[in-house]
């Protein structure tokens, strides 16, 4: 837990006597300030290098694809089996061991402590005392810090580390049926998951099938963004007098005063574009597509590219045919507004998380693809969208989008605005992982947001954020790897709707 960056609503479920099973524990990685096309990169402003144009990266959207099942888990958390989980040896007086803190580790310590708890929690189940339960997990958590290089690679260890243990356990959980219901609360909630949720059951006040429609929309109002928030995190607002531009309270001074010259949002370079937007002269873009990532080596640290591992200044390992630029901040024209609607038969104006793709056009990015979800995580919505100008690079690797897939789409901005204004009224709760680049691709201006980026906030505080990647891996690890579903387009918006439903009750324990 990082006092430093408080979260607005309470210290986000981290448990005073549990330092591992925290929640808004600032554990994300370095950062780095988003550069001048942060808006161009998705939603991974984590370590991002400045002028990659970076998405999901293929291995763990891969994991983070898995989402689709997470609620009916979260709904059968409250299966009364759960509590003969509880271990046995819990309430045993002896002090758990804590791992000390160490500056610049390869694993924040509050990951490795969380883990360490689990691998206690798991061993005082088949361990004779307790102190033989703390030796076990100290020297299992030991190898698996031992055997790790990076945050990510411990991670995947310390869960395998947690599975083996588990088989361990007579009449293991992980031999039945609900073994995914226990594994999932246990690694979201910490140690004390199975106490605090039996709690929450006998309440009966928080329930996860309480957490669905009006009453849902209710808890999420506490972390909607004010509208000094949607400011200063660059969302579009109204123009005072001109329906159908937005305007922009973080517009960074461009330099670019000549229309003509471009900077690649890619690899830096200038670069001459005619009238339409066409490149003047035939030149490759060779860049990086990956992100700045910081490694330990002895005697310090060093910063490398994910994509290449090269470092910071090497020559670009990719090879695109042109230049591109993202652009959006520069046409603030074309914008719609949510309108102001009746309330519903049902009582609340709804709740959906929206992600969107975007490819490179003449003109800069522009939306190829949306993908809506309600709060039940179905799609409602979910159309490839054809860009208005020349697509120059389809982005494929950070969108997932093809060349293909839009080809047979007739279906354009305006086709897509119309849906949406329809689908949502000004009171609908959109929720999305720094969804000012979603509405700046949508051109829609919307003011009733909760922001995942803005909810799990990084340590260092804005400019930085945090990717949801980063934060799946932090909060529902447990879930990803869990499903094997394959690939779902509409996964981040999942994990935006999941990663709310998860802070909202983990709050509520911390305020019971
Ligand atoms: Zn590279
Ligand atoms: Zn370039």
């Amino acid at each position: 837990c990082n006092p430093a960056v408080p979260s607005p609503h309470g210290s986000g479920g981290v448990l005073p006597e549990d330092p591992a099973g925290s929640a808004a524990g600032s554990t994300a990685g370095c950062g780095r300030a988003k550069g001048l096309s942060f808006l161009a990169r998705r939603k991974e402003e984590d370590c991002s290098c400045a002028k990659s144009s970076s998405g999901i990266s293929p291995t763990l959207s891969l994991k983070a694809c898995t989402l689709a099942g997470m609620a009916s888990k979260t709904t059968s958390t409250i299966m009364p089996k759960r509590i003969a989980h509880v271990p046995s040896l819990q309430s045993t007086s002896l002090q758990r061991p804590v791992i000390p803190t160490e500056f610049g580790a390869k694993v924040p310590t509050n990951i490795r402590q969380r883990y360490l708890n689990l691998f206690i929690d798991e061993c005082l189940k088949f361990c004779s005392s307790s102190q033989e339960a703390f030796d076990k997990a100290l020297s299992e958590e030991k190898v698996a810090y031992e055997r790790s290089t990076s945050r990510n690679i411990y991670l995947n260890v310390a869960v395998n580390t947690l599975k083996k243990l588990r088989s361990l356990v007579p009449n293991s959980p992980t031999k039945t049926s609900n073994k995914k219901v226990v594994s999932h609360e246990a690694v979201l909630g910490g140690k004390l998951a199975a106490k605090t949720s039996f709690t929450l059951n006998r309440s009966g006040s928080l329930r996860a099938e309480d957490l669905t429609g009006a009453a849902l929309y209710r808890r999420l109002k506490e972390y909607l963004m004010s509208e000094e928030q949607l400011k200063e995190n660059g969302y579009p607002m109204p123009h005072p007098e001109k329906p159908g531009r937005a305007v922009l309270f973080t517009a960074e001074e461009k330099k670019t005063t000549d229309s003509s010259c471009r900077i690649c949002c890619r690899c830096g370079t200038e670069y001459m574009v005619s009238a339409s937007g066409t490149c003047i002269r035939k030149e490759e873009c060779v860049h990086h597509w990956g992100r700045l990532r910081k490694q330990r080596v002895p005697g310090g640290w060093e910063t490398h590219y994910s994509c290449c591992s090269g470092a910071v200044g090497s020559p670009g390992c990719q090879v695109a045919k042109q230049h591109v630029h993202d652009g959006r901040k520069e046409s603030l024209d074309g914008f719609v507004k949510t309108f102001e609607k009746l309330p519903t038969t049902d009582g609340y104006p709804g709740i959906y998380a929206l992600d969107c793709e975007m490819c490179y056009t003449k003109q800069g990015l522009e939306l190829t693809r949306v993908t809506v979800i309600n709060s039940d995580l179905k799609v409602v919505y979910d159309t490839f969208v054809k860009p208005d100008t020349k697509v120059v690079d389809y982005n494929t690797r950070f969108s997932g989008v093809t060349e293909e897939d839009l080809e047979n789409t007739s279906i354009t901005l305006r086709d897509v605005q119309a849906v949406l204004l329809n689908m949502f009224s000004a009171d609908t709760i959109l929720i999305g992982h720094s969804l000012e680049s979603d509405l700046f691709a949508l051109k829609l201006i919307h003011g009733t947001v909760v922001d995942t980026a803005i909810v799990f906030p990084h340590r260092l505080g804005l400019p930085y954020k945090r990717a949801l990647r980063t934060l799946m891996a932090d909060y529902l690890k447990r879930i990803i790897q869990d499903n094997v579903e394959g690939h779902d387009s509409s996964e981040d918006a999942r994990a935006c709707m999941e990663l709310m439903v998860w802070k909202i009750k983990e709050d509520a324990k911390v305020k019971r």
